[in-house]
């Protein structure tokens, strides 16, 4: 065995507009836009990548963009927060940026030790920011208009709605490896490796709210974190064995993916560390231009005329 999750990967929404989800998450947000590639299943929607200045594992929030598709739903079965690391100190900064640029926002509120604003992007995907007490050493995008000392560090935790957690928590802790950190009402916080900042699961238990329905504007899956394809082989094995519907292990470019869903409804994925972002482009040029994998490159003038132009982020030196 010697297996373990190390937190969380990637988390994939759908959003409308590319080029409002474009502007949105790098002027405002200031997360590096980290990859431009094509839905590899549908190569004429673009894969947008953000993330921090590496793309590292645990920073990646990527979207499907379907211009002029309807809104989805959230509810149960569903990754309905995706939360981010902001350090303890940039909360009032945050603010103040939230009502410069005329985003509304709730909160702060307190929730266990942290100061929570939660706010929504163009498509009405629901994010939070996080400022805690817990130390967090990863590196910021720093070319964004964010000041570093302000800037996201990755994700902080992904909040799941489940109708109930009675199947969803066994997979959690006696498969995948997440222990219960904290509770409260009908919050379950589980936390997986080392936990912390990006190593962190909370489960709402809501019962009585009805199913979500995927399209734009909502979480499409969640990946959790492998070290390497040798783990991910055992973990295959193992979710299969379970009686979970596992997909063969998928060559994603960037990482290697297998899928499953877990009992309450959530896509969930098991992505490889490996090979990373760096893969085709040098670290200084992430995302600067349409990258597609070789299997799709002698399709690129087809996909590039189908694909809507994009105005790209200006980098703030
Ligand atoms: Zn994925």
């Amino acid at each position: 065995m010697g297996k373990e999750i190390l937190g969380i990967h990637h988390v994939t929404a759908i959003a409308g507009d590319p080029q409002k989800n474009v502007d949105f998450y790098t002027d405002i947000l200031g997360l590096r836009l980290v990859k431009i590639t094509v839905n590899f299943d549908d190569p004429e929607t673009y894969h947008l990548y953000y993330g921090n200045e590496f793309g590292s594992p645990g920073s990646i929030l990527t979207f499907f963009p379907w211009p002029g598709a309807p809104r989805g739903r959230r509810g149960t079965g569903q990754l309905t927060v995706t939360s981010f690391s902001i350090p303890e100190r940039a909360l009032g900064y945050w603010i103040e940026r939230f009502k410069t640029h005329d985003i509304s926002f709730e909160g702060p509120i307190t929730r266990f030790d942290e100061e929570v604003l939660i706010f929504f992007d163009p498509d009405g995907l629901k994010l939070e920011l996080i400022a805690h007490p817990g130390s967090d050493v990863r590196k910021p995008w720093k070319e964004g208009p964010v000041p570093p000392e302000y800037a996201i560090r990755g994700f902080y935790s992904v909040t799941l709605s489940e109708q109930g957690n009675e199947r969803t928590a066994p997979l959690l802790t006696e498969t995948l490896g997440f222990r219960l950190d904290q509770e409260v009402e009908n919050r379950f916080r589980y936390k997986v490796g080392a936990g912390g900042a990006g190593a962190l699961v909370d489960v709402l238990c809501l019962p009585d709210v009805p199913r979500g329905l995927v399209a734009v504007g909502t979480v499409h899956h969640v990946a959790w974190r492998t070290p390497n394809d040798e783990e991910q082989k055992t973990w295959c094995q193992e979710i299969s064995k379970l009686g979970y519907n596992v997909t063969p292990v998928l060559d994603r470019h960037y990482f290697h993916s297998i899928y499953f869903r877990e009992p309450g409804g959530v896509l969930f994925e098991i992505a490889t560390d490996p090979p990373g972002f760096t893969v085709d482009e040098p670290q200084e040029e992430l995302g600067t231009r349409l990258r597609l994998p070789p299997w799709l490159e002698s399709r690129r003038a087809q996909i590039e005329q189908a694909l809507p132009p994009l105005r790209l982020p200006v980098m703030v030196k």
